[in-house]
């Protein structure tokens, strides 16, 4: 693997599995002259097939050691262009320049939830989104009402984006082989999104009500609702809050957000 020894601190594990790394491929399905950014390329396992069906490709990569590997693993495979940086910071509206990107990741486990929101908050500049996260992660984000992994980022992704798990992956495909296995997940931002103040209610929301998952939805956001808004909204105040529904979680917001602006 090129002399490179993958890092621990950047979630490093390189994919080397020739079938799984075409599956990939085959779902994101790239196009010649799509606009595609590759968050965390490694040392090319996604790259340079992308490459090959794209013809371009913008690379975030946060390891300043990597860059000039890739390029030369990439070489003569398309116009690579690799942007040395946290892609946590990134300004992916800015970025895209008015052209909806698609953006792919093998992304470093340790920062999946927060890079998953940030992205989010640039929807209107991207198209889709093809990522391998943890599975117990995407477990989470695919969740339904009313199921064990039901919960907090479930909610909030769902009012955003539609969300699709498209196949697990292994240990073994990577090197080093992580210790849990891994999903490939597909994500659409939705054409309508709640405005932000409203998105900050269903924050709120969801902090109380799942950080207190055994109580009933009375109980647990009764700081925030009384009775009268839970009947106003037609939601039970003596279910719990794994089994409402992401639209019943966002007219509550709808009804704080009111309140809070009046
Ligand atoms: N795409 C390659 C593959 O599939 O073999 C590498 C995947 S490896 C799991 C994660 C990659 O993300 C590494 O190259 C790592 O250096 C990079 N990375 C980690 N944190 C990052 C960040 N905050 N911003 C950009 N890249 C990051």
């Amino acid at each position: 693997m090129s002399g490179v020894r993958p890092r621990k601190r950047f979630g490093q594990n390189f994919l080397h599995d020739p079938a799984i790394i075409q599956r990939i491929i085959d779902c994101i399905d790239p196009r010649p002259d799509e606009f595609i950014v590759e968050i965390g390329p490694g040392l090319g396992a996604l790259t340079q097939p992308l490459l090959r069906g794209a013809g371009r490709l913008t690379a975030i990569e946060i390891d300043r050691d990597l860059p000039e590997a890739l390029q030369s693993a990439c070489r003569g495979l398309g116009e690579l262009t690799v942007i040395n940086a946290d892609a946590l910071r990134a300004d992916f509206t800015t970025l895209s320049a008015g052209a909806p990107m698609r953006l792919v990741g093998n992304l470093p486990y340790n920062i999946s939830s927060p890079l998953l929101f940030h992205l989010l908050g640039h929807a209107r500049a991207i198209k889709d989104m093809h990522f391998m996260l943890q599975q117990e992660v995407v477990d989470r984000m695919v969740a339904s009402p009313g199921s064990r992994d039901y919960g907090r980022l479930t909610v909030a992704l769902a009012v955003r984006a539609r969300t699709q798990r498209l196949f697990t992956v292994g240990p073994g495909a990577f090197t080093p082989p992580p210790k849990v296995w891994s999903a490939v997940v597909r994500l659409q931002p939705l054409e309508e999104v709640p405005e932000p103040r409203v998105l900050d209610q269903l924050d709120r929301l969801l902090i109380q009500a799942f950080s207190q998952r055994r109580k009933t939805l009375r109980n647990s956001l009764g700081k925030l609702v009384g009775l009268d808004d839970l009947a106003t909204c037609g939601i039970d105040g003596q279910a719990r809050p794994e089994t409402l529904s992401p639209s019943a979680f966002l007219s509550l917001a709808r009804l704080l957000a009111t309140r809070t602006t009046d």
